[in-house]
């Protein structure tokens, strides 16, 4: 066992070590979609032991002819069922964007957020989504919900986590933008690095807050007080040197960027993945190939910033706004690009930025740009899976994997809109209350 799978064991092991279930449950479904990217079946049977697939069957065999007398039967026969969703982007710390935002940044303790943060996480879990990649996770509640969710402390869906989002000085991730000076030493500043040694610390840093995986911005971002555009702002040893410490500690690396100059940097470093990606060129897409990272393109984002301008038009100061219309303005181009050459596309929405427990709109804006159902599906599903390292664990139904599915009414791969209604969700073989 190389280091890196076994630490990967590892971190699969604290992920799933919720208590089990002993019952069996005995699952008919009319419709299944249990490996997304391949046709769905018809009516199936699938049964859950021990929070874990046992089995998948055709038709509906009762309990009894699989030799399980005392399972409970679930009737799902007028029901679609798939794999439980995954959202590869979220933050769940926040839902309030803006100058509301910065004004809660300073007003919120941290006991707030963290109810907060289990309050979006029960909305998720709702919307079908069982598990999430956290990226950005300010105050550290999202970690601590993360493992009281793994203990069964709480109902949540499985979260990974980034910890605190990694940026340089003044880039997009630096809490001191938009503040005056004497308040900056109250403001956490251990996530902003610049130069080799300052950022491979950085990742320690969060290495040491026993994160699950990195995120790093190389280009400013939208939602960043400041105007100094959506370019490349790390330099290319700065951004080897953070790819270049994840990786050393087994930790993939999820990467914000907007600008063509900020993705090809991150690419060429080495990035697992890049979250936004909305100036993707031809140069780009190669390199995508090329290295086999995912791109999320977080569609969702638009919805959220109209959403919030039309409650209140004077929601984001001059150089937010600014950036936020040319943001709508070019949103999902890139995945138009990207989605017929094959890059290969993780489904991730930026909730926090939209709005938590909506996570199932992005489905339509991922065909509104140039996707199909099945492909939108898959990549909330077994692509998801595999940029989270838990490709084993989640993404289809097959035995062996963790009983995580949802059902909806109608047939997704016709109309994928009613992924944006669940009708049933089960996580670890545990049924959620909707
Ligand atoms: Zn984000």
């Amino acid at each position: 066992m190389t280091k890196n799978t076994l630490l990967a064991t590892l971190a699969c092991a604290a992920l799933f070590s919720a208590s089990a279930i002993a019952d069996d449950i005995v699952i008919h479904a009319g419709k299944l979609l249990d490996r997304p990217g391949k046709a769905a079946r018809g009516a199936s049977t699938v049964v859950v032991h021990d929070g874990r697939i046992s089995a998948v069957k055709e038709g509906f065999l009762e309990p009894g002819a699989l030799g399980l007398p005392s399972a409970r039967v679930v009737d799902l026969r007028e029901r679609f069922v798939l794999p439980g969703l995954i959202d590869s982007h979220v933050h769940l710390e926040s839902d309030t964007g803006g100058v509301g935002g910065l004004v809660e940044g300073v007003t919120l303790s941290d006991a707030a957020i963290a109810y907060r943060t289990l309050a979006n996480a029960r909305k998720t879990l709702r919307a079908g989504f069982t598990t999430v990649r956290n990226l950005g996770d300010g105050t550290g509640a999202t970690l601590a919900l993360r493992d009281a969710v793994t203990e069964g402390l709480v109902e949540g869906p499985r979260i990974v986590d980034a910890g605190r989002s990694i940026s340089t000085t003044s880039g997009h991730m630096d809490e001191w933008l938009g503040m005056r000076e004497e308040l900056h030493e109250a403001i956490s500043h251990d996530n902003v690095c610049d130069g080799v040694e300052s950022c491979r610390r950085a990742v320690r840093l969060q290495i040491g807050r026993g994160v699950d995986l990195i995120k790093i911005a190389t280009t400013g971002g939208v939602n960043s007080r400041i105007g100094t555009g959506v370019g490349a702002q790390a330099f290319e040893d700065e951004v080897r040197a953070l790819v270049d410490t994840a990786h050393l500690y087994g930790k993939k690396l999820a990467v914000h960027a907007h600008g063509a100059d900020g993705i090809r940097l991150a690419l060429a470093a080495g990035a697992d993945s890049i979250e936004h990606g909305t100036l993707l060129g031809e140069e780009e897409i190669r390199l995508f190939l090329k290295t086999g990272a995912y791109y999320v393109p977080t569609l969702s984002t638009v919805n959220g910033y109209i959403e919030r301008l039309a409650t209140n038009p004077e929601a984001y100061s001059p150089e937010v706004r600014a950036k936020i219309e040319w943001r709508i303005s070019v949103t999902g181009k890139s995945l138009q690009l990207a989605a017929p050459r094959g890059v290969k596309i993780a489904f991730g929405t930026d909730a926090g930025v939209s709005k938590h427990g909506r996570n199932a709109d992005e489905f339509e804006l991922m065909v509104k740009n140039g996707m199909t159902p099945a492909t939108a599906i898959a990549a909330a599903t077994v692509n998801a899976a595999d940029l989270l390292g838990l490709g084993a664990e989640i993404g289809t139904l097959e035995p062996g994997k963790r009983a995580d599915m949802v059902a909806v009414q109608g047939d997704p791969l016709e109309d994928v809109t009613v992924l944006k209604k669940m009708a049933w969700v089960m996580k670890d073989g545990r049924q959620v209350g909707l």
